[in-house]
């Protein structure tokens, strides 16, 4: 039936029966807050280019956690900034690294908080690179071996799940194998299967220092001009034991993380990175946007699109917006 017969302004006269037909919820439970953690006690320091966002000491980390709970919002991914770096990124399979005092703490002292750690070498790279390198060829299997041994160390010092961001691949197999193979096999891995080289990383780069010394990331994260490609590295990470899904950034591929949804059984994740955030924040502040109103709106799209899960650095004032 045509106009005049349906109207569908009907449905939107008043709040309640808006409230009553809307198909997209948003809670806290689907977030996932990102947060930086650095040696040290006592320290908050903010990054500029993230407004709200710190790298915080493990004291600070586990009190700021705490609150993080409170609100509702399910888990915590941590990023670390570590003492020293090296070729090999050493550091970040050191059981007494910074990202593994802190998974101890947060384990010890905040109940119920899932925490998931990003595991990849660029944080602790002295060349900023996501894996070895030779030349300027970032070496994928010898990586890998890496990335399982951080996974390994991030599992024993409690974290709940382990997420892979390198890109390198084969490696969810390689982490699988070394999970199992040490008492592990309930951990389940969140591969962030879908991550393209994108230019609204930029403001993360400051939050985790990590900015590569020389070349860029082209050579292993994805195109941002290919979608069927993004099934493949699914099916692969699938096959190869991932339990949970990543697409990364979540805003500007929308189309991707339908995709994936329509595709795969899978709980599906997306990550509103730093470029998302700040962009919004940057233009709340001038005035230009209407920043409370654009966060839950972007956050709203990203779930119509199909995401289970949401990173977001909004997690916090999101969750306080929708107590
Ligand atoms: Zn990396």
């Amino acid at each position: 039936m045509a106009f005049p017969v349906t109207r569908l302004r009907r449905l939107r006269m008043n709040p309640t029966v808006r409230d009553m037909v809307r198909e997209t919820e948003l809670s806290p439970r689907r977030f996932i807050y990102p947060m930086f953690v650095c040696p040290g006690s006592g320290v908050k320091k903010e990054i500029g280019s993230m407004p709200g966002n710190y790298q915080w000491s493990v004291d600070g980390l586990v009190e700021e956690a705490r609150s993080v709970r409170a609100l509702g919002i399910s888990g915590i991914i941590l990023f670390g900034i570590p003492e020293s770096k090296d070729e090999r990124g050493s550091s970040g399979y050191d059981d007494q690294g910074v990202v593994q005092q802190a998974v101890r703490a947060l384990k010890r002292e905040v109940k119920d908080l899932l925490v998931i750690t990003d595991v990849c070498l660029c944080e602790y790279t002295s060349h900023g690179h996501c894996g070895l390198v030779q030349g300027e060829e970032v070496l994928n299997d010898p990586t890998v071996g890496l990335l399982a041994k951080m996974a390994l160390s991030h599992a024993r010092a409690g974290a709940d799940i382990v997420a892979p961001s390198d890109m390198m691949d084969g490696r969810v197999a390689a982490i699988r194998s070394i999970l199992d193979g040490n008492g592990f096999a309930n951990i389940p891995i969140l591969s962030y299967a879908v991550k393209y080289a994108s230019g609204y990383y930029g403001p993360f780069r400051e939050a985790a220092e990590s900015a590569p010394a020389f070349g860029d990331r082209r050579s292993h994260q994805m195109d941002p001009a290919n979608a069927l490609e993004a099934l493949r590295e699914a099916e692969q990470d699938l096959a190869e034991g991932a339990d949970m899904l990543m697409v990364k950034p979540a805003g500007p591929y929308q189309d991707v993380i339908r995709m994936l949804r329509d595709r795969f059984q899978v709980p599906l994740a997306a990550y509103q990175v730093s470029g998302e955030y700040s962009a919004l924040v940057a233009a709340g502040r001038l005035g230009w946007l209407d920043l409370p109103r654009v966060m839950m709106e972007s956050l709203t799209g990203i779930r119509r699109a199909g995401a289970d899960i949401i990173l977001t650095y909004f997690a916090k004032e999101a969750a306080k917006a929708l107590a």
